[in-house]
């Protein structure tokens, strides 16, 4: 699954979550107008944008009471956790990168995570430090290759309980794929050649290792 497609399934309600659509009793600290079409932001004009034609914005749903559950809430149930390192294509003793398991619209998509199941922030002073250490080593050895003008790094926490970072490579030259409008260009674009992605992640796997 690509990136903005597991991202946006985390909007989806899990079966056990328990929104109460009808209810008004949670107080918002920023309540906004639900059930109005707001007029069209400025960045549906910008050549980022993917889209163009005749553009609505859907009604804004009233605010549940009770977040959903995100995958792996309960660590017994976390796919991380019970994923063996031969799923990943780097590991340490702390920390686990990834990929999706196909090929997406943009040259490098991958995943790191760490090795225990902690969130974004419960991780230790030792582990959020080596976390930014892999930031940058990781996007300096994305953006090494020839065909990577940048790398985005995101983290959302919606949808899984155990941290996830993307690195989203965006392809030299294509301008127009720019900015946070790049997650919707992956899924867009067709997919890279397999042997291109598959020497990609090799590369970054093999620079890890060595660094
Ligand atoms: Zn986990």
């Amino acid at each position: 699954m690509r990136y903005f497609s597991m991202v946006a399934s985390a909007s989806t309600p899990g079966p056990n979550s328990k929104p109460d659509l009808t209810s008004q009793s949670r107080q918002h600290p920023h309540p906004r107008a639900t059930g109005v079409r707001p007029t069209l932001p400025p960045f549906v004009d910008w050549p980022a944008f993917p889209f163009e034609g005749d553009l609505r914005i859907k009604p804004l749903q009233e605010p549940v009471d009770a977040e959903p559950p995100r995958r792996g809430d309960r660590q017994e149930q976390c796919a991380a956790c019970h994923t063996p390192d031969s799923a990943y294509l780097w590991s340490n003793e702390r920390w686990r990168l990834k990929s999706p398991p196909a090929p997406s619209g943009l040259p490098v998509v991958v995943i790191l995570e760490p090795r225990a199941h902690l969130d974004l922030g419960d991780l230790s002073t030792m582990h959020a430090a080596e976390l930014g250490v892999l930031t940058v080593r990781l996007e300096r050895a994305i953006r090494s290759l020839e065909s990577v003008a940048q790398v985005h790094v995101n983290r959302w926490g919606d949808g899984t309980a155990h941290l996830q970072q993307w690195f989203l490579a965006r392809p030299a030259g294509y301008l127009q794929l720019r900015g946070p409008f790049m997650t919707m260009w992956d899924e867009i674009l067709p997919p890279v050649e397999e042997h291109e992605w598959q020497m990609n992640l090799e590369y970054i796997a093999a620079w890890l290792t060595d660094d």
